[in-house]
């Protein structure tokens, strides 16, 4: 069981443009591939939990999500970078089609989605780290033991000025560039602290 990286997507790995229903609104923030790509080199699973009511607003389709998914996908491998799962909940209950329109379990800061991650993909949740631009991703972090890191991009600034009652991120940075640095930083806390970082790490590739 490895620890991983979950991360937000609008506004956390992309532009945060409300409801994305159009593949020409997907914008990368300029250090998104390297940073993904930084944590595919440290062996870190990197896995996408986003929140997409539109599908139960009827603003946009699952399969849309998975298109959005796909050119995500591209970009980051033109890049050399490389997302080991995309989760998404579809619902919302007060939501106007009526399948999604319904309380879930997966629905942020619900822990569904990363439930099944763990499951799917032999993740340690309790070793891994959320990453996210709203409390609902620090609530996620939190219900599963992980550590959490709100970014202020996206809606991340004026949350980040908003005390949210019962909740404190484990760090409060400026980006997902910063992110990543934090969690490099913190991800052997309890092996010997006189070794090289680099030698703790599980290197799946060489640079
Ligand atoms: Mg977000
Ligand atoms: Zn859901």
């Amino acid at each position: 069981m490895t620890p991983a990286v979950f991360l937000d997507r609008d506004g956390t790995m992309i532009e945060d443009v409300g409801y994305l229903d159009s593949l020409s609104r997907v914008a990368f923030y300029p250090w998104t591939v390297d940073t993904i790509r930084m944590l595919n080199r440290v062996g870190l699973p990197v896995v996408v939990v986003t929140n997409q009511s539109g599908v139960a607003r009827g603003l946009f389709s699952e399969a849309f999500v998975a298109a959005t998914h796909r050119l995500m996908d591209a970009r980051l491998a033109a890049g050399g970078a490389r997302v080991d799962g995309y989760y998404y909940c579809p619902h919302h209950p007060s939501g106007s089609v009526q399948v999604y329109a319904r309380p879930c379990a997966c629905r942020k800061p619900g822990r569904g989605m990363i439930d099944r991650a763990v499951g799917d993909l032999g993740l340690d949740a309790a070793r891994s780290f959320v990453v996210g631009d709203s409390w609902s991703d620090v609530g996620l972090g939190r219900a599963v033991g992980a550590r959490t890191i709100l970014v202020r991009t996206g809606s991340g600034a004026a949350d980040a000025a908003l005390p949210a009652e019962g909740l404190t991120a484990d760090a409060v940075v400026d980006n997902l560039a910063a992110a990543a640095s934090w969690i490099i930083r913190h991800l052997n806390l309890n092996s010997n602290p006189n070794s090289d970082l680099t030698s703790n790490l599980n290197l799946k590739s060489e640079i």
